[in-house]
């Protein structure tokens, strides 16, 4: 197998020959159909997040084909096509696991971070953390659903049934949840980099009520706003946006910090709160909504050796929706 491999932050990641391993019990072994990148890569090269495992094989959107099943794994069958997201594993005993908040979970292993991942030919993945997929969708539009649609769903879940939603970010979850919350009979107010008017006319073509930047006040209160930037001084923003009661759902991994503000902006019952990772069932809940509500991802294709390039253009906001790779 073929992989780009990150391996020290800050390095560009390198086009590299493994062995095909054979799955141990109870994995996979997946061909690789395709793997969207996420904003949580750039953290990972960046070396914003905590203990890595280095190298590693970053992608956790990754859909693909199972070409062998280890010992003991019978509720999936070679030749499946398979999502696998970044919850790669988790301990299944620890409190938050009995809890059924595994998102939390004390000894979890995180796809392409704390496990290699889908930036790759081949991958191997815990059985029970795969996602059947069906035939339906093509690869490369369903790649995003698991993580920007994933941890996009479970962030708007977090944001309460409020009607009028603010989104700061309309990227690859910011494009995917809209389409969910106007499915929903929302009103979504759309916040972009200041200036960004493609991703403003964007964000109205996928029925924004209206669209501006993240230095813009809305033309109304909030009901809730989701961060999906990851500015820390968009939180006080997003807090002076919401009504009495409103709440703010932070949904990025990695933040900047969050300047200090006036507790006037928290006061009157507003909320503060993230969201972090997914289970297993925001995942089923996800993939089955999503066919039903209709959402079309804005896809951006690259070979998978221009990693790199697709890694560099997420950052500079160079495209629409989501960078997908495709081996
Ligand atoms: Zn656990
Ligand atoms: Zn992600």
């Amino acid at each position: 197998m073929h992989a780009m491999v990150l391996k020290r932050a800050g390095a560009a990641l390198e086009w590299t020959e493994l062995p095909d391993r054979a799955p141990a019990a109870g994995e996979i072994r997946v061909r690789v159909l395709a793997c969207g990148v996420c904003r949580t890569d750039l953290h990972v090269l960046d070396g914003e997040l905590p203990d890595p495992k280095l190298p590693i094989i970053p992608g956790h959107e990754i859909v693909g084909r199972i070409e062998a099943l280890g010992a003991g794994v019978d509720a999936l069958q070679v030749g499946q096509r398979v999502g696998i997201p970044w919850l790669g594993h988790t301990c299944g005993v620890c409190g938050y696991c009995r809890a059924e908040r595994e998102n939390l979970c004390d000894r979890p292993l995180f796809t392409g971070y704390t496990r290699d991942g889908g930036f790759a030919t081949a991958t191997i993945a815990d059985a029970r953390y795969a996602f059947p997929l069906g035939e339906q969708a093509a690869d490369v539009a369903l790649a995003p659903l698991l993580c920007a649609g994933l941890i996009g769903w479970r962030s708007l879940r977090l944001a309460g049934e409020g009607r009028s939603l603010g989104l700061y970010g309309f990227g690859a979850a910011g494009h995917i949840v809209a389409q969910v919350a106007r499915w929903q009979g929302r009103d979504v107010f759309a916040f972009t980099r200041p200036g960004d008017v493609a991703t403003q006319a964007f964000a109205r073509r996928l029925g924004a009520a209206w669209a501006g930047g993240s230095d813009e006040r809305p033309p109304q209160p909030l009901d809730a706003a989701i961060i999906y930037a990851s500015a820390g001084e968009l939180v006080p923003t997003a807090l002076a946006a919401v009504r009495k009661g409103g709440r703010v759902v932070c949904a990025g991994i990695h933040m900047s910090d969050i300047p200090s503000f006036r507790y006037r902006l928290l006061w009157e019952e507003r909320q503060l709160l993230s969201v972090a990772n997914l289970t297993r069932q925001d995942g089923i809940d996800f993939l089955r909504l999503a066919p039903a509500a209709g959402i079309v991802t804005q896809t951006t294709r690259y070979a998978l050796q221009q990693a790199n390039q697709a890694l560099a253009d997420l950052r500079a906001g160079r495209f629409e929706g989501a960078a997908v790779l495709v081996p």
